[in-house]
This record gives C-alpha cells, sequence and structure tokens, in this order.
C-alpha cells in the first residue's frame, strides 16, 4: 500500500523524501509554492537525485503534488484565469525534474458564469497547458460542491476530460470528504459510487485517493476534513476504501488536520487495516 500525507517542500525534496521515511510514509503530496501562488524554488539537481535514489530503494509509490488553492482555470475575471493557467503550465515544467508523477488540482469555481461555462473555460485553459511531451499526469479533484466549485459529482469531472484534447494526460483525484459532503455514500453504498464513478467517468482514470473523513453528514457540500475515526465517516468505512479491489496500489494522501506523529499514527493504524 501507497500512502503519505502532505509534507513541507520548504527544505528541498530530499528534505520530503527522509521526513515521509520517519512517518511510515511510501509516497506523499507537497505544493509547489506557497498556497497564494508566490515564486517557486530553483531546483538544485542534488536534491532531487537524491529523492529519486530514496524513492527507488525505498519502494516509493508516485507522488501527488498539489497545485495551489489560489488556482481558479474558470474565473469570471481573465488575469485570475491566466494566473492559474501560468502557474500550472510552471509546475508542469519543473515537474519534469521527478519525471511520471501526478499532479492533481481544484477544478475551480465558475463564480455564477454557470457550470456549463466553468467547465467549458476550465478545458479550454487545460488545452494550453498540457502538452504531448509531458510525462505528468494532471489529476482533477472530486469535489464537495462548496459554493460555486466545479467537480461536485462524477459527470462534470467527465465533462471537463471529454472537452480537453490531450485527455490522455488526465486522471482523476478522488477525495472522500469531498464525494462523502458531495452526496456520495460511501459509508452505506461504496460499491455502488464506484459503479457510478466507472459508468461515467471509468475506472481507468481514477489514479490518487485523498483520504478524508469529514466534520459533515452525507451531501452537505461544506469540504471541512476531520481526522480519521474523527468525522461522519468513519474508520471502518475508511479501511474498507483502501481495501477496496479497484482501488488497489493508487496512492493515498492523508489531508487530516494532523501534526507529523498525528500522521505517522493514522498510516500505522491504516496500515495494520490493509489487507495484501
Ligand atoms: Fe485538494
Ligand atoms: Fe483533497
Ligand atoms: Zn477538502
Amino acid at each position: 500500500m501507497y500512502i503519505g500525507c502532505h509534507l513541507s517542500y520548504s527544505k528541498g525534496y530530499s528534505a520530503m523524501g527522509r521526513q515521509a521515511l520517519e512517518i511510515g510514509a511510501n509516497t506523499f503530496a507537497f505544493f509547489t509554492r506557497n498556497p497564494r501562488g508566490g515564486s517557486a524554488k530553483k531546483i538544485d539537481n542534488e536534491d532531487v537525485k537524491n529523492l529519486l535514489d530514496m524513492m527507488t530503494e525505498n519502494n516509493f509509490g508516485k507522488l501527488v503534488v498539489h497545485a495551489p488553492y489560489t488556482t481558479n482555470l474558470c474565473s469570471d475575471n481573465p488575469e485570475t484565469r491566466d494566473f492559474g493557467k501560468r502557474i500550472m503550465s510552471d509546475d508542469l515544467d519543473r515537474m519534469e525534474a521527478i519525471p511520471g508523477n501526478y499532479y492533481n488540482f481544484h477544478p475551480g469555481c465558475h463564480m455564477k458564469q454557470g457550470s456549463e461555462k466553468g467547465i467549458e473555460l476550465i478545458s479550454s485553459q487545460l488545452n494550453s497547458i498540457l502538452s504531448p511531451e509531458q510525462s505528468t499526469i494532471v489529476l482533477l479533484e472530486t469535489m464537495a460542491g462548496k459554493g460555486t466549485e466545479i467537480g461536485r459529482n462524477f459527470s462534470e469531472i467527465h465533462a471537463i476530460i471529454d472537452r480537453t484534447e490531450c485527455s490522455d494526460k488526465l486522471g482523476v483525484c478522488l477525495d472522500t470528504c469531498h464525494i462523502w459532503d458531495g452526496g456520495y455514500d460511501i459509508v452505506n453504498h461504496f460499491d455502488s459510487v464506484l459503479e457510478d464513478f466507472d459508468r461515467t467517468i471509468g475506472l481507468d482514470r481514477l489514479k490518487a485517493i485523498h483520504l478524508n473523513d469529514s466534520l459533515n453528514p452525507c451531501g452537505s457540500h461544506k469540504d471541512r476534513h476531520a481526522k480519521i475515526g474523527q468525522g461522519h465517516i468513519g474508520t471502518d468505512a475508511l479501511i474498507n476504501v483502501i481495501n477496496h479491489p479497484a482501488l488497489k496500489n493508487l496512492p493515498i494522501i492523508l489531508e487530516t488536520p494532523n501534526d507529523m506523529a498525528g500522521y505517522a499514527q493514522e498510516i500505522k493504524i491504516l496500515r495494520e487495516n490493509y489487507k495484501e
């Protein structure tokens, strides 16, 4: 099982690799720059090589790098849309230093332009961001449907993929808190939720999991993450998720409100409950 959490990029790549090993992780997520989308650090090739060696030696799964929250590819403000496009293009260039990993992003908020318009804007931006040469797969994250968020259900995600030219560079990151808040009952009907995913998007597009409990009931459209077992989803349902045959070997990223000791503990418990 490949499992990890968000780590800080502030001390560089190999520092993240060491921290991952310390907490029992064999994948991780990080933000490429501060969440406001400031300038990214210069890449140190030696540091990158050390991380890549560490990942090979310790049999790491693919990394799931997170785009800054401030990117909004379907904003009603053209400057904001352009900012998101520049940040994502730059991140994808930089990710070629660690080839073949994942880059996930929140599709965006349509800001009352309507979801049809939002989907159109996201796809057209992706058409200029993605290139056939890139080795990174870009993942659309399933969202809780808070405010005007796009990606509130599987058909919105599918519509974006459907209208993007380089769609072989696209996949999906399933966030358990988000889909629960979005109205998918993964506690009582996880099998049928996955069948719905398969029918609407195709399970071959599912590349990564954000494993979070939720502070709110199913369908609340709130997006407040909870520690594993301290929310409305609960430990049993989340253990069921990680053991589902359709999800085997996908990188699992915890985005639970924890410090490093808390993440180490959650990773330990989940590993103990994982059936090989
Ligand atoms: Fe996210
Ligand atoms: Fe997430
Ligand atoms: Zn969330």
